[in-house]
């Protein structure tokens, strides 16, 4: 098709090269360039990439280096309730957005994108890390850098320690933005002390953590922190390669009933065209029409850009990953297998259990342990803590993600899905919800009322020995 030359002719010459083929024969990449070479076309490798659900069928262009440019980070914010993660949001974009720009700040796509110094940076719009640890359970990293709010009037905080575990689970930078520092209350020296306890030292008191004094309110030292977010990007040397086809994330979706489905989706990788053929789960369709985070039409979309997406023959889910097909009916099928694969996956969930732990390391080099600890009080989270640490060897390290007082929530079970933790209760249970969760996604909860009991048996797992439990 590429190079406008019918099957009869390259089977012709094929068969001239002592090749005895007909149009379905698969042909080797040599044998290809070969052949290329007389039409005076370069050809070149495709390398099979692994697409949600092990799609076997999309192909990929491998990345010239020097098609990779520099791409935006993406930020997303979180923090305790009512420290002003959406209050620094809409401070953010509304500092950044010039007044006369078309459509102005009422479109919310699911994220947005402002220009500093001529940088850009994209701020995912949904705060919290409970989005944020959704998407990764469903195998989407968005977030370049995490930024922690934390009020310089309230401190440090429950829902701060599990952001800081949500963010430090997915191993993303994390900025801080202590806020609030416009308050006559605000005490940030408070909020550096509390967050060095949990392992953020700040870089002034020679740790490698930024912290950055804001007030969303007053409009204070926002430049600041936008400045340590490009900062910090640039360390991670963050690159895409524009020239392929689109790739990325759907963030958010919904039913117009004027237009049909609409998908807001963070672009990955690639360009995104109009007309373009659209795959996102079980999802096709074609691009008819690309509205920005400003309101405005475009005719394509880039790395890092979020991007409102109408074409869609059906609601695609957040957390979907979208991809461009060459065409319709490859996206038929991929669609199709796309269905099969969520039957089979939906039977056999490949989550993480005590008693498999052993086999699966074996399988598939797990050297970590992953645990949430939940206990009745802080004392005994210490004392668990520090059993359940003694037991690292050399081969399979313990690592705690998350420990906290309280009852097992459903929070806890997001992140052990997304991070394949096992989550341990010492005098306590799991909330209804969270018990709801951990079924439905196959994620261990092992409570116990003995500590002795709960090391027994991770120690007995470690080193394969455990029976299961009947
Ligand atoms: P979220 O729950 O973290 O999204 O917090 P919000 O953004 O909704 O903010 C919670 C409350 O704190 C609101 O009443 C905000 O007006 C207030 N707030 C947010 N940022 C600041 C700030 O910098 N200074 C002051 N004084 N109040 C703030």
């Amino acid at each position: 098709d590429r190079l406008g030359i019918g099957s009869s002719e390259l089977i012709k010459k094929l068969f001239l090269k002592g090749q005895m083929l007909t149009i379905n024969s698969p042909i080797s990449f040599e044998l290809a360039e070969e052949l290329a070479v007389d039409y005076d076309a370069l050809v070149e490798e495709e390398e099979e990439i692994e697409l949600d659900f092990g799609d076997k069928f999309a192909l990929e262009i491998t990345d010239k280096p020097e098609d990779l440019i520099e791409r935006a980070p993406v930020i997303t914010i979180m923090g305790h309730v009512d420290h002003g993660k959406t209050s620094l949001l809409d401070a953010i974009r509304t500092t950044s957005v010039a007044s006369g720009e078309a459509g102005g700040i009422t479109q919310k796509i699911g994220a947005y994108q402002i220009d500093k110094a001529g940088k850009k940076i994209t701020f995912v719009d949904t705060p919290g890390h409970e989005a944020f640890t959704d998407m990764r359970a469903r195998g989407a990293q968005v977030t370049d850098i995490a930024i922690l709010v934390v009020a310089a009037d309230d401190g440090v905080m429950p829902q701060t320690i599990e952001a800081l575990s949500h963010a430090k689970a997915a191993n993303v930078p994390i900025i801080v933005a202590i806020n609030k520092i416009d308050k006559p209350e605000a005490n940030p020296m408070r909020v550096k002390q509390e967050l060095m306890e949990h392992g953020l030292v700040s870089v002034e008191w020679g740790g490698d953590t930024e912290f950055v004094e804001v007030s969303a309110k007053a409009r204070m030292n926002l430049d600041t922190l936008l400045d340590t977010i490009l900062i910090t990007s640039e360390i991670l040397e963050l690159k895409a390669n524009p020239k392929k086809r689109a790739k990325g994330i759907v963030l958010e979706s919904r039913l117009d009933p004027k237009v049909g489905p609409i998908a807001d989706v963070l672009i990955q990788e690639g360009t995104l065209r109009i007309g373009e053929v659209i795959v996102a789960g079980e999802s096709m369709g074609k691009v008819r029409a690309l509205v920005n985070d400003l309101g405005t039409k475009v005719q394509s979309a880039t790395v890092s850009q979020p991007i409102e997406i109408i074409g869609f023959n059906d609601v695609p889910s957040a957390g979907d990953t979208f991809y461009v097909i060459q065409n319709e009916q490859h996206a038929k099928r991929i669609v199709e297998e796309m269905a099969k694969e969520r039957k089979i996956a939906e039977v056999s969930r490949k989550s993480i259990s005590l008693e498999t732990l052993s086999q699966q390391m074996d399988h598939a080099n797990i050297k970590e342990l992953n645990l949430i600890l939940r206990a009745d009080s802080r004392g005994s989270v210490e004392a668990l803590r520090d059993s359940l640490l003694k037991l690292s060897h050399e081969e399979v390290l313990v690592n705690i993600i998350q420990a906290a007082s309280g009852a097992i929530t459903e929070s806890d079970v997001k992140l052990a899905e997304a991070s394949n933790a096992i989550i341990i209760g010492f005098n306590v249970r799991p909330t209804t919800n969270a018990l709801k969760e951990a079924d439905s996604n196959g994620v261990e909860i092992r409570t116990s009322n003995i500590i002795y009991h709960i090391t027994e048996d991770i120690e007995k797992a470690l080193t394969g020995m455990l029976d299961p439990e009947f």
